[in-house]
């Protein structure tokens, strides 16, 4: 199973010179499993737009020729905060005669995922309406206790503690390997006592690597108590608790800098005391391959 990151960023996108090297797109993931063609998409932020250009082989160096192919795949998306839905209108694939997309997301109160997205994605937000896009989309609400089948991956869906709607974490389980995505994830106020819920460590448990919130210092944290997010230290107690292989510090706060999350990684690695394989800081064109000796492939793009 191979997994690539095109957003790495939380809450909102940025650019400049100090968000060189990790990116500034918000949450979009790509995993691909070995030996399918199924490719599954984990949330739609800002680097959704990255990931189209990315599979249809744009190349700047040949006047921006593209591969113009239609894309399958399965969507699954944590909650409907901006940083998570943004990249869709402007999603290549998206627009494309013969492309499919499964979403997948948290049920609403409506039982309409349908009417949620039309709304942010319709005049006057967006020129045309979900619906007038040319690929085939369909979506689907889930309430956080399903089990997904897609072409040899098994998904696992959960409930994570976040603020302002229901939000879901997502288990990928293919051949031996497994990833658990956490995107978004409220500490408890007792986080420093090593608490993890019991929900959050089932969803977790032994798996190869887990991509988990790492937004905030123990002071931003304790300034933004119940912003939804935690500390970097609390994705190390997650990840230690439920005995993960290895942790991608992930949802970059859009006030840190490349230095800063240099700096970030350096102080979990400390605390690491040799408990997981390896942690990542992750950037923008990282691809983390779990069936190889040797995790990272490449910076692809
Ligand atoms: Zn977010
Ligand atoms: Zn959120």
């Amino acid at each position: 199973m191979k997994v690539t990151f095109f957003g790495v960023r939380g809450s909102c996108p940025v650019s400049g010179p100090a968000f060189t090297r990790y990116g500034g797109n918000t949450a979009c993931v790509l995993v691909e499993p070995h030996g399918f063609e199924t490719k599954i998409i984990l949330d739609l932020g800002t680097g959704l737009h990255p990931l189209g250009d990315h599979l249809d082989g744009l190349d700047w160096q040949l006047n921006g020729q593209r591969n113009l192919k239609p894309l399958t795949a399965k969507v699954l998306v944590t909650h409907l905060h901006w940083d998570h839905i943004q990249g869709l209108p402007f999603f290549p694939q998206a627009n494309r005669e013969g492309s499919r997309l499964e979403i997948y997301g948290p049920l609403q109160e409506d039982n309409s995922l349908v009417r949620i997205y039309h709304r942010f994605m319709s005049p006057p937000f967006f020129p045309v309406g979900v619906w007038d896009l040319k690929a085939s989309i369909s979506l689907h609400g889930l309430s956080g206790n399903e089990t997904l089948t897609e072409n040899g991956v098994t998904i696992k869906v959960g409930v994570i503690p976040h603020q302002g709607g229901l939000t879901l974490g997502y288990r990928l389980e293919s051949d031996t390997r497994s990833v658990v995505y956490i995107s978004d994830h409220q500490a408890p106020l007792n986080w420093e006592t090593g608490y993890v819920p019991e929900s959050v460590i089932e969803l977790c448990k032994d798996c190869d690597l887990l991509i988990h919130d790492a937004q905030y210092s123990v002071d931003e944290f304790n300034q933004k108590i119940d912003w939804g997010h935690c500390t970097y230290d609390y994705a190390l107690t997650v990840a230690k608790a439920s005995n993960a292989k290895s942790l991608a510090l992930f949802h970059h706060d859009p006030y840190h800098s490349d230095d800063q999350i240099d700096q970030i990684l350096a102080s979990v690695l400390e605390k690491n005391d040799g408990k997981l394989e390896r942690i990542y800081a992750a950037s923008e064109g990282m691809s983390i391959d779990l069936n190889q000796q040797s995790s990272i492939l490449s910076t692809s793009f």
